[in-house]
């Protein structure tokens, strides 16, 4: 599962932080999905990250990840909320499938507004004669779901000046493949009789024993999870939908003493609420994005660098606590480690 950042700021864009947008894959698959589209996405799909300059290796993995995220691979969009900063992009992205040739339906899954914004903002541009169907799906409403070949969806309210939901991707059961050190240890020839334990028949061998699919099988494991938030300012209504989610994506716009200054009216989280919330809510890790532009990658004075946010959502979360940057991949594997990709 991987999760790749293509805008990590909190309102407005940055010299080095474009507004937000997530890309979601599952491992090598040519699918993937968007939460959230804020202004300039597509442009950010296309560009070339300035690590690309450092190195050919590091051009040649960020090519990889770029090549994938194609328009036309595009199995989903997920808006969390209505504001700008979060949808501003839709009207472009989707303009530019449509000049690509697209030809599968797009669905939308989006709280009420976004529908009318894209069709409104569409029409006012002349957009017509699109060779694809936008499918919107509400995700406000109680019965949301979203389901295809590798996640099922579900969609949870967050409190924010708008109404703001997350999406909790559960990776849907992994088929069980077989275990060759099993086959081999039972003298299963290679050849059809594989063939029919995969099948799931059971064989009869040349020496007269019968070996069930179950007995060569390797052990069931359970699918990946991950929630990606949108602006919410109490973090703690995730903790019943934490269950059993191994990545949670959240917003981070403060730490507690500049919220103390700002105020609490835009209704945003600090690290720190973000943090508590996880470690009730037993995550493993955290990745903490929509950051405020006066967090610096580097500042001479540590409570405006973005390792103040770190350290105050590890005060109090035992797990691993990763800061979202623009262009940062992380991947997830079957064993449940997160490791940011090169
Ligand atoms: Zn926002």
């Amino acid at each position: 599962m991987k999760f790749t950042f293509l805008g990590t700021s909190a309102g407005s864009p940055t010299a080095d932080r474009n507004v937000t947008a997530m890309a979601l894959a599952l491992d090598e698959s040519r699918d993937w999905y968007l939460v959230d589209c804020g202004e300039g996405t597509q442009q950010r799909l296309l560009a070339k990250s300035p690590q690309q300059m450092e190195s050919p290796q590091r051009m040649e993995s960020h090519r990889g990840t770029r090549n994938r995220y194609t328009l036309s691979g595009l199995a989903g969009i997920f808006i969390t909320h209505v504001h700008g900063d979060h949808i501003f992009g839709l009207p472009g992205l989707i303009t530019s499938a449509s000049m690509q040739g697209r030809k599968d339906p797009l669905t939308i899954c989006a709280p009420e507004g976004v529908e009318s914004f894209v069709r409104h903002s569409l029409k006012c541009a002349a957009v017509c004669n699109m060779p694809f169907e936008l499918n919107f799906i509400r995700s406000d409403q109680a019965d949301f779901h979203f389901q295809d070949q590798h996640f099922k969806v579900t969609s949870h309210e967050l409190s924010h000046r708008v109404p703001s939901y997350a999406y909790r991707f559960a990776e849907r059961p992994v088929t069980q493949s077989m275990d060759q050190d099993k086959l081999e240890a039972l003298n299963v020839p290679r050849g059809p009789l594989w063939g029919e334990l995969q099948s799931g028949n059971s064989v009869t061998l040349p020496d007269g024993s019968i070996v069930h699919p179950q007995d060569v099988r390797q052990p069931l494991r359970s699918g990946r999870v991950a929630i990606i938030g949108g602006d919410n300012d109490q973090p703690d209504l995730l903790i019943d939908a934490m269950k059993g989610v191994d990545v949670l994506v959240h917003e981070a716009t403060f730490t507690e003493p500049v919220l103390e200054k700002v105020g609490p009216q835009y209704m945003h989280s600090t690290a720190r609420m973000v943090g508590e919330a996880a470690e009730k809510g037993g995550v493993s890790h955290v990745i903490l994005t929509h950051i405020s532009g006066r967090y610096r990658k580097q500042s001479s004075d540590f409570a405006l660098s973005v390792e103040a946010l770190r350290s105050e959502a590890q005060s109090v979360f035992r797990g691993q606590v990763e800061l979202a940057e623009d262009f940062g991949c992380w991947a997830l594997d079957r064993d449940r480690k997160l490791t940011r990709m090169e």
